[in-house]
């Protein structure tokens, strides 16, 4: 099936044509990073409205590089939540209203799920179940992906997500937003041996994260004056770094049975993590997937490949899918260990 996958969840606008043969016809994608960029953050009127302007023309452009029509799709996929609500809108009520101008169904995807799947379109051989990474703006978690569906949450963070590490951490840096890309390059000319950064929850039997003591710890050292922002940074990635692979290997001992060790999500993209977890894999006997970077940030082929695996499961939505602010994915784990853990 060809399936129109849209995403507005946060500050990228994104529209993709995806088969269920897992091919990317076409994806376009517009990020409103200067946008936000003056406020070192994303600010959620100013992304609202920068989706409704440049949606439309980016589904045209879409459609017309895969040289197919609406009338050509079997589905429409649109992030549905988890995300800014207001942003999660835009992308929902402008599928909602192609899916009533051209009669196809409405598939309401969990943006999360989204991320999940994503690896799959570019490792074409990759099979459930996997243990999956996930990191990203607002996610750090282990998730044991056992089918379209079936997420079994092995652990999360108590506070902060890795992606909100890096951009408070580039944020009190003084290296702009978004937070990442930047600490990635100042960290290219810094020792990462320099400071000395707490590592939390690094060898507890629990395999949680844990990064808001690492943020503050960067801002005492910075306060402290003693140290170059080029050290702090890579002084920071590292113990990220360490945190994800010493979490991550304790994760792989209830992952029996994975296929491979697959990471997600924006932070995905930073070499340091990907280049960690590649031992990781190896030392374990086990396959590394990691997206291309386009396919890690946000983007609308992951939308739309999680809508072409619904869409095929026959799970389609009705027009008054709601869009969600907090949308788990493993709702049982959340009701195990409580809100927020
Ligand atoms: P979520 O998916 O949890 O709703 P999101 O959609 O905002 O959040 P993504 O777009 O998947 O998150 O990822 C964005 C995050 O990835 C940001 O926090 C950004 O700083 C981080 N990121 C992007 N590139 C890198 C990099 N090279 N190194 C580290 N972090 C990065
Ligand atoms: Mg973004
Ligand atoms: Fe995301």
């Amino acid at each position: 099936s060809l399936i129109l996958g849209i995403e507005s969840s946060c500050d990228e606008t994104a529209a993709a044509l995806v088969t269920s043969e897992r091919r990317v016809l076409a994806h376009r994608l517009a990020t409103q990073e200067s946008e936000h960029r003056p406020f070192g953050g994303v600010v959620p009127e100013i992304a609202a409205r920068a989706h409704v302007e440049i949606l439309p023309s980016l589904i045209e452009e879409a459609l017309a590089e895969a040289k197919v029509r609406l009338a050509d799709v079997d589905a429409i996929a649109a992030t549905a939540g988890p995300g800014l609500v207001g942003g999660v809108m835009v992308g929902l009520v402008t599928a909602k209203g192609l899916a009533l101008a051209s009669g196809k169904p409405l598939v309401a995807v969990n943006h999360l799920e989204g991320h999940a799947l994503s690896p799959m379109l570019s490792e074409p051989d990759l099979a459930f179940p996997y243990l999956l990474l996930l990191v990203s703006g607002g996610h750090c978690q282990l998730l044991f992906v056992e089918g379209l569906g079936r997420y079994r949450r092995l652990a999360t963070t108590i506070d902060d997500a890795a992606g909100e590490a890096f951009d408070k951490t580039a944020k009190l840096l003084g290296l702009g937003y978004p937070g990442g890309p930047a600490v990635e390059r100042a960290a290219e000319a810094g020792d990462a041996n320099a400071v000395p950064l707490p590592r939390p929850l690094v060898g507890s039997p629990e395999p949680h994260f844990s990064f808001a003591g690492l943020k503050s710890a960067v801002l005492r050292a910075r306060d402290g004056g003693a140290y170059r922002p080029a050290d702090l940074a890579a002084s920071f990635q590292q113990t990220v770094v360490d945190c994800l692979v010493n979490r991550t290997a304790r994760a792989l001992r209830e992952a029996r049975g994975a296929t491979a060790l697959v990471v997600a999500g924006g932070v995905a993209a930073n070499k340091a993590i990907r280049g960690a977890l590649t031992d990781l894999a190896a030392a374990h006997d086990l396959p590394f997937v990691a997206p291309p970077l386009w396919l890690c940030t946000d983007n609308a082929a992951m939308i739309g490949w999680a809508g072409a695996l619904r869409f095929e499961a026959g799970l389609i939505d009705g027009l008054d899918a709601p869009a969600r602010a907090r949308w788990p994915l493993d709702p049982d784990a959340e009701k195990v260990r409580g809100a927020g853990v």
